[in-house]
């Protein structure tokens, strides 16, 4: 049975998820405890209705991460005021990025600064609604960043330049279940057909520079046809060998037998041969990467 619970910041109320009874345990203000780990959120500047909704949030979007098993250090969640504090706290200009993610830490953009759909404002039910659905599903991919930093990471850095962008992406947006969000694997393949010289996974770092969609879909899509063919034990494994001190390349090949190379391939395959479409008459060619060479162990 799930059972988390709350520590609201400033009043100090235990508020329970579900179960039976739990002791009083100490833990700081602003403090929550999941079954994946635990949070602290604090804010550069107090906003009182924003602390409310990250403590409804934050353990929503740590159920996600239950697919992965668990945090082993617990993650701060710094709120801080606007875009320019975040770039600020960043060392970076982020553009069109409200968060970032570290080992042990997310920053996040006050989500009042956040863009809402035109037309919303008059209504502060659904905006409440709309915030609440776009924190969750940005804190789903943040956190799993931070999870699989703590997984193959090596501390005290943050193993983000060692885990390729569309891993790296691929595993938080699937995490977040962002497949509306970005270009399906039909639209994927049809860029591709203009772009013969591509492949979308082994590309990825320099595509997001000049087709940022293309990039995250390829990645998102990408990942997902690797859970697909070797589920999700798969990139577990990965992660488990980096933190062995493999490189990802080294690290992919003891956990799955083949090279990542081999699996950019089939992919790229996959989607220029139209794989991900209905077979009318051939149900073998349904499954991903039909007539791919690679296989996991
Ligand atoms: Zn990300």
């Amino acid at each position: 049975m799930s059972r988390w619970w709350v520590v609201l910041a400033g009043v100090g109320v235990l508020v329970m998820g579900s179960g039976g009874c739990v002791g009083p345990r100490a833990v700081p203000a602003g403090t929550i405890v999941t079954p994946v780990g635990t949070f602290v959120v604090d804010f550069e500047v107090w906003d009182e209705q924003m602390s409310g909704l990250l403590l409804e949030a934050v353990p929503e979007a740590a159920r996600a991460l239950e697919r992965w098993g668990h945090l082993e250090e617990p993650v701060r969640i710094t709120v801080v005021w606007n875009h320019a504090a975040l770039e600020e706290a960043v060392g970076r200009r982020l553009p069109g990025m409200s968060a970032w993610a570290r080992r042990t830490q997310v920053l996040l953009e006050n989500p009042r600064r956040w863009p809402l759909p035109p037309g919303l404002e008059q209504d502060p039910t659904l905006v409440a609604h709309v915030r609440r659905v776009q924190v969750t599903s940005l804190l789903r991919h943040e956190l799993t960043h931070s999870l699989m930093f703590q997984l193959a990471g090596v501390p005290p850095s943050d193993p983000e330049g060692r885990i390729p962008f569309w891993f790296r992406e691929g595993m938080a947006m699937v995490t977040a279940n962002e497949f509306s969000h970005w270009p399906p694997p039909l639209t994927l393949a049809q860029w591709l057909d203009f772009h013969p010289e591509v492949n979308l996974l082994r590309d990825a770092a320099a595509l997001v520079r000049t087709d940022g969609a293309i990039a995250y879909g390829g990645a998102l899509h990408g990942f997902n046809f690797l859970l697909r063919r070797c589920g999700d034990a798969a990139p577990l494994r990965v992660l488990a060998h980096m933190r062995t001190g493999q490189r990802f390349p080294d690290a992919f090949q003891a956990a799955l037998g083949v090279r990542p190379e081999a699996l950019a391939s089939d992919f790229d395959r996959f989607l220029r041969w139209r794989g991900f479409a209905p077979a009318p008459t051939a149900p073998a060619r349904a499954s991903p990467g039909g007539g791919a060479s690679s296989r996991c162990p």
